[in-house]
């Protein structure tokens, strides 16, 4: 079966999928933005589970992924991984960032899921620039489910909240795919 990639506006808490991916901190207490939303809409679980992974192995590191339950939210999980802050482009930026979809759908492979939903990581306060962030959110993902022969994951879902990201997103999913 091959994967449907979709896109929508509005507030990631909101949308049905087996796995909402987070865009954490390496601290993964909980923050701003689409993670202060996650964490609010989860419950308290959520930041406990957190702090269960914090303690165990120290927090998540910029690129990596981890994951817990959903708590209220309507998903089975939540894949917390740390987006990039951009500086000026030569501190790896983009290669981290990379690494975020990847090991985030490869958890989402383990865990056997077949819908996923992915915020715009990293266009919010750790400010990369968002064209850039969409091509790297938009090939990453695409070379993903290219190179696995064995995809379980049906839908990937990009949620954008802010009219720009959408409009990015709109112009090159209709080019990409
Ligand atoms: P980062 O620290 O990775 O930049 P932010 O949460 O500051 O994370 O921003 C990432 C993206 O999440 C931004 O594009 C922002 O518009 C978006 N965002 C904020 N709230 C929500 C939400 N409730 N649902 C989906 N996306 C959201």
């Amino acid at each position: 079966m091959s994967v449907k990639l979709s896109l929508q506006k509005g507030d990631i808490t909101k949308i049905a999928v087996d796995a909402i991916v987070n865009a954490a901190n390496t601290s993964l207490l909980g923050g701003g933005g689409v993670d202060g939303a996650i964490h609010r809409a989860a419950g308290k679980v959520l930041l406990e589970e957190c702090i269960k992974i914090r303690n165990k192995q120290g927090g998540c590191k910029t690129g990596q992924a981890v994951y817990t339950i959903a708590g209220n939210l309507p998903a089975k999980y939540v894949i917390h991984t740390v987006g990039s802050v951009w500086q000026n482009g030569t501190h790896g930026e983009r290669e981290l960032l990379e690494n975020c979809y990847e090991n985030t759908l490869k958890i989402a492979q383990e865990l056997q899921l077949k819908s996923i939903s992915f915020p715009n990581i990293s266009t919010g306060v750790y400010k990369f620039p968002k064209e850039e962030a969409a091509e790297i959110a938009l090939n990453s993902v695409n070379k993903f489910v290219k190179q696995s022969n064995n995809l379980i994951l049906e839908e990937i879902i990009f949620v954008c909240f802010d009219e720009e990201n959408f409009k990015i997103y709109e112009r090159m999913m209709s080019r990409i795919f």
